[in-house]
C-alpha cells in the first residue's frame, strides 16, 4: 500500500469522474449472437445464457469475458448428481437480478456486507446465481443457488475493492445494459450484453423473444465517500452506533470501567483481582472493525489492526473503505461481556448490528442445497 491510496479516497470524494464509454460502443456487428435470454418477473429479471453439457472438470458454470475482463463461476463437482451437476449433465445456469426498488436478493451470489463506501454498493447484492441441471444418472432435474466462497478477497489495493463489490457491480451494469457515470479504475468493465427478452404470449400459447433495445437502467456512479460511511457509522441521536468514528487514533474511553452500571465484572468469575481484570480489558489495541472481526464467529478470516502511516485509520479499514471507530467494549458486547469466552463474543445488540453492517457477508444455507424440480422445459425458450 502506498500513500497515494489516501489521496485516491479524496479524489473519489470530490466526485471526479472517468468517462466510461465502451470502445466497443457503436462498433458491435449486427450479427452478434445474443448472450442471454431474459425473462421478466414482477420483482426480478432472469438472465439465461445457453444451456450446455458440462464437460470441464473444473466445473465452469458461467464464464464471461468482455473488454479484457473476465468473470467465472466455478463449482467443485463434489458428491454426486444430487448435490451439483456432474460431467455430462445438461446444465442451465441463470442470473437473477432484482429490479431497482426491489431491494437485495435474499441469496446474493456476491456477498457484500450491508455498509460500503460506494454509493452503488448495494447493487452487487441484487444478483443471484442459480444452476439447473438434468442428471445423466437418474434423469431428475435439480436446482441450486450458488454463493461465492472467497468473500474476503481484495481485488487491488484500493479502498473498498472487495472482489464481491467490484465484480458484482460490474456484472450488474453489464446485465442491465447500464453505465455508471463514473468509475474507480479497479472496477472491471464488462461492456454491454446483447439481450433477448422472453415473454409468454398466452393467446398464441408460445414464448416470444424480442431483442431488448436501449438501456434498462441509468445508474448512479460508484462515487467513493468516506463521509457517507462516517454518518452511517455514527448513527442517529436516537440510535447512536459507534463512538469516535474517524477521530483520533486508538482513543478509547475507559471511564466506564469504574461505573458499575456499565458492566458486570463478576460475570467473568472472581472479582478479587478487579484491578488486574481492568488492566486486561485495557489491553485492547484494535479498532471496532478489527476487534469485532477477531471476536466474532462471523469473521471470514482474522485481521490485525495495524495503523496506516500516520493516518487515523488502520490498514484493514483503509482497504475496505471504512473509517476506524473506537467504541467502548461494553457498548459493543453488552454489559455482561465478561461472560463470553475471549475468542467468540456474541452478546450485545450493537455487536449484532455491527456484524451485520460491517462484517457479515450473507449466506443462505437452505437455499444453496439442491432440490428436485419438474422438467423446466427450457427447449421452448432456447434461441
Ligand atoms: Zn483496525
Ligand atoms: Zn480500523
Amino acid at each position: 500500500m502506498t500513500a497515494q491510496m489516501h489521496d485516491k479516497a479524496g479524489y473519489f470524494d470530490a466526485g471526479a469522474s472517468t468517462d466510461m464509454a465502451s470502445p466497443l460502443e457503436g462498433e458491435r456487428p449486427q450479427f452478434e449472437q445474443p448472450v442471454f435470454t431474459v425473462t421478466e418477473l414482477s420483482d426480478r429479471l432472469i438472465f439465461r445464457p445457453r444451456g450446455f453439457t458440462l464437460h470441464s472438470k473444473e466445473g465452469t458454470l458461467f464464464n464471461l469475458t468482455h473488454s479484457g475482463h473476465s468473470l467465472q463461476v466455478t463449482e467443485h463437482l463434489e458428491g454426486d448428481s444430487t448435490k451439483s451437476p456432474q460431467l455430462g449433465d445438461e446444465t442451465y445456469p441463470a442470473w437473477e437480478v432484482m429490479k431497482q426498488g426491489s431491494g437485495p436478493h435474499n441469496v446474493p451470489y456476491f456477498r457484500n456486507p450491508d455498509l460500503g463506501p460506494y454509493e452503488n454498493w448495494s447493487y452487487a447484492n441484487k444478483l443471484a446465481f442459480k444452476v439447473i441441471w438434468k442428471s445423466k444418472s437418474d434423469g431428475q432435474w435439480r436446482v441450486r443457488m450458488l454463493q461465492r466462497h472467497n468473500i474476503g478477497d481484495m481485488l487491488a489495493p484500493q479502498p473498498g475493492a472487495l472482489v464481491s463489490y467490484a465484480h458484482g457491480t460490474a456484472l450488474y451494469a453489464y446485465l442491465m445494459r447500464a453505465t455508471w457515470p463514473s468509475k474507480p479504475d479497479f472496477l472491471p468493465y464488462f461492456g454491454r450484453a446483447v439481450l433477448h427478452k422472453a415473454t409468454r404470449n398466452s393467446s398464441q400459447q408460445n414464448i416470444q423473444l424480442d431483442v431488448v433495445s436501449g438501456t434498462l437502467a441509468n445508474l448512479q456512479g460508484p462515487r467513493f465517500s468516506l463521509k457517507v460511511m462516517r454518518v452511517a457509522m455514527r448513527g442517529t441521536v436516537n440510535e447512536p452506533l459507534f463512538d469516535n468514528v474517524d477521530g483520533p487514533w486508538a482513543a478509547l474511553d475507559w471511564q466506564w470501567l469504574d461505573d458499575p452500571s456499565c458492566w458486570d465484572p463478576s460475570a467473568g468469575g472472581s472479582v478479587s483481582n478487579l484491578g488486574h481484570i481492568k488492566d486486561d480489558i485495557k489491553k485492547r489495541k484494535a479498532c471496532d472493525f478489527c476487534y469485532i472481526h477477531t471476536q466474532s464467529k462471523d469473521r471470514s478470516k482474522d485481521v490485525t489492526c495495524e495503523r496506516y502511516g500516520q493516518h487515523n485509520r488502520c490498514k484493514a479499514c483503509v482497504a475496505r473503505g471504512l473509517p476506524c471507530s473506537w467504541t467502548a467494549t461494553y457498548k459493543i458486547f453488552g454489559s455482561d461481556f465478561m461472560k463470553e469466552s475471549g475468542n467468540e463474543r456474541t452478546g450485545g445488540t450493537l455487536h449484532k448490528k455491527a456484524v451485520a453492517l460491517l462484517i457479515k457477508q450473507p449466506y443462505n444455507t437452505a437455499a444453496t442445497t439442491s432440490a428436485i424440480i419438474p422438467d423446466p422445459g427450457f427447449q421452448s425458450v432456447e434461441v
